[in-house]
This record gives structure tokens, sequence and C-alpha cells, in this order.
């Protein structure tokens, strides 16, 4: 057995002084471990579970224009894929949940990674993201109409591999001519994707801006909403009571709106990215005052929202926005881990994998704790 030894365990199960116990890429010990095989000391330092990225895409290099992706072959965008991963991992994130690739870029980037093909985080993906015919993210995505064909759809991505289903609630930011807020898939659709997606034991997510497209998701069953920006007391209300998830993405809005149209970024997505700003405050306000689960993630990829970066940032805003730095400690380790279908990831404890992060500072005294660093261990190996 391989140890860490004399540091201080943060995790949501609290804090205590207790060396970690390593073997086969699992946690074995916490506790006082005797005479280990291999020793790192890490006194005066901090570990703490490595982080989950429950939003990203991986095939996305935070360029200013993502409509130029598509004239990109699927071979070059698989290398960006590999190039995201390495990124990632050296900023502590070691699970991320792709929402949305195109062919089966984010798919094999998580064979590649089980494989040790690359270092990387875990992944967990979606494959393509089921939208309606010429919908957000129609570039990319898998187009249904109607119950039969969304159904097929996500049977599809099943069959592929996918350990998510994503679907589009509602128009985004991103796609020229798309309404923000304007209803894109209807509650029946997404029913039979959430429907597939319970018969093969896998979560769901949906992109959803406007408080109407969060209903309809809510009501059909989904596990997470993503973005959520126009959330309004009700659906926040609904959300709390049937447990759905809300995912934030602050990085993707703050990344458009904080470089702009100087940057590169297209007019008509800046312009809708400052208007959802506009209502973000508010759609936090609710999902605090009900109680809302949240989990962390960044859309990391989108304009500047780099990889290397994206959770970091989204971390410091979750915590300006108004939760506590236990709150963030949580959201961005065993509640993500949680709403990604796995209950061996997020904390410090025997059985769990050894996903882990040695700071030089405490993440419960200050947020930017999570940039100091030191190390990075996946699957129990020292990465960085
Ligand atoms: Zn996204």
């Amino acid at each position: 057995m391989d140890a860490l030894t004399g540091g201080t365990v943060v995790d949501a199960d609290g804090v205590r002084s207790a060396d970690v116990g390593i073997e086969d890429g699992r946690i074995v010990a916490v506790g006082a471990v005797d005479s280990p095989d291999e020793e790192r000391d890490v006194s005066g330092q901090v570990i703490v579970p490595g982080l989950v990225d429950a939003h990203v895409h991986l095939m996305l290099d935070g360029r200013p224009d993502t409509a130029t992706v598509t004239s990109e072959s699927a071979a070059l965008l698989s290398y960006r894929a590999a190039a995201a991963l390495s990124e990632a991992l050296d900023a502590g994130v070691t699970t991320v949940r792709d929402l949305g690739a195109r062919d089966r870029i984010a798919l094999e980037a998580a064979r590649a990674v089980d494989e040790g093909v690359l270092d990387g985080p875990r992944v967990v993906a979606a494959g393509r993201a089921v939208v309606m015919t010429g919908g957000h993210g129609h570039q990319f995505g898998r187009e249904a109409d109607g119950p039969a064909e969304v159904r097929k759809a996500a049977r599809e991505q099943l069959k592929a591999g996918a350990g998510v289903l994503k679907c589009m609630a509602t128009g985004g930011v991103l796609t020229e001519g798309a309404d923000t807020g304007g209803v894109e898939l209807t509650t029946d659709e997404i029913r039979e994707l959430t429907a597939a997606a319970s018969a093969a034991g896998v979560p769901t997510a949906a992109h959803a801006h406007a408080a109407e497209g969060i209903d309809n998701a809510v009501r059909a069953g989904i596990s997470s909403i993503e973005h959520g920006t126009y959330m309004d007391g009700a659906a926040a209300e609904r959300m709390a009571d049937t447990g759905t998830v809300w995912v934030p993405t602050a990085s993707a809005l703050h990344g458009i709106v904080d470089n702009g149209v100087d940057a590169g970024i297209p007019a008509e997505a800046v312009e809708k990215a400052e208007a959802a700003l506009d209502a973000y405050d508010d759609a936090w306000d609710h999902a605090l005052a009900h109680g809302v689960r949240i989990a962390m993630g960044t859309d990391a990829g989108t304009p500047f929202n780099h990889h290397g970066r994206a959770a970091l940032d989204e971390l410091a805003y979750m915590h300006e926005y108004g939760l506590s730095l236990e709150d963030v400690l949580r959201a961005a380790t065993v509640d993500g881990a949680a709403l990604l279908g796995l209950d061996d990831v997020g904390l410090i404890r025997e059985g769990y994998v050894a996903d882990l992060l040695v700071l030089d500072g405490d993440p419960l005294d200050d947020v930017d704790a999570w940039r100091e660093l030191e190390h990075v261990i996946r699957d129990g190996r020292i990465v960085r």
C-alpha cells in the first residue's frame, strides 16, 4: 500500500487529520497507516477529492466563434479532445461529463482514457445531443422530431455507449437564429428520452434557459437542468421538490460577456449572453431560496472557457453567487459524482477511487485554495 501521510483530509464528510492509504487505484485506509510501501509526506497540506465537471465539450477549444468547428475533421477534433483531457487533468479535474460532441469523439475519449491510451479525467459521455430539426446545437446534434424519433435517437446514443443522454429543451446562446428562451423539444418528446435512459440506468440532462423549457424537462423526469439562466421561483420550487439538479455553468456566460465582440465572438451570441446574465442573479436567488441541488459544471470549450481553467473559475463564480464554501466543495465533488451515477467517486472513504488533489491551502477557508494545486492523483497514480 502507498500512503499520503501527515495531511488534513477535507471532503463532504468533514475535516480530519488522517493518512490516506492507496492500493490498486482505490482508497484502502483513511486514518493512521503503518509502514506503507511508498510514502509521500503532505504535512501542512490539504487532501481533497478530485473535481467533477458535469458539463464539458471536449472537442471545443474555447475559440471565440464555435461555428468554425463545423469545417474541421473528426480526426482534428479528436486531437483537440485529447489536449482538453490533459489540460483538465492538470487543473485538478478527475471526472468530466461530455454533453455533446460530433460523431463518436467523446464516447471514444472515454474509452481511450479507460484503456490508458490517454491520461485524463474519467469521461462520462452523452454521444450526440438530441435536438429538434434546426434547433440549438443541430450542427453536431442528432436531429429528431416527435416522440418516436426522439426514442430512436436516444436508443442510438445508448447503443453507441452513452453514459448519459442530453437533449435541448430551449434555444441557446451559441446557435445563430435560435431564441435563447424558445421552447424546442416538448415534454412528450423529452419523456421518450428519459424513458430510454431509465431503461438503461443512465441519467439525463437538458439544456434549458427559460422557465417554460425548464418546466417541460422537469415534468419529463430529467436528471439535471443545464444553464437554467431564466429560472423563476416556480421552476426552482419544482426542481427542489423533484430533486432535479441544477448545473449553472456560470463560466460559459462570463466567457462570452467578459470578452465580447472585440474578441471575435459573434455579436448575436454576445447580445443573448448579456441578456441572460441580467437574469442570472435572480436564477441563483431562486435556486438558493428553494434549496435546489447544485452540481458544478462549466460548459468548458465554449468561448474563452478553457479546459485548463474553467473548473477553477466556476468554483469562484459559484461562491460569488452565494454558495457557501462547504456547498461549493460538495457540488464539485460528491454531488457531481452522484448526478453522473458514480457511487464510488467524490469522497475520501475506504473503497472509493483514489482521485485526489493535494492543495497548499484549505478550500473551506478560501475558494482560491483550489488553484494552489500541488499534486493530482488519478486512479491512485500521481499524474502531476
Ligand atoms: Zn454545453
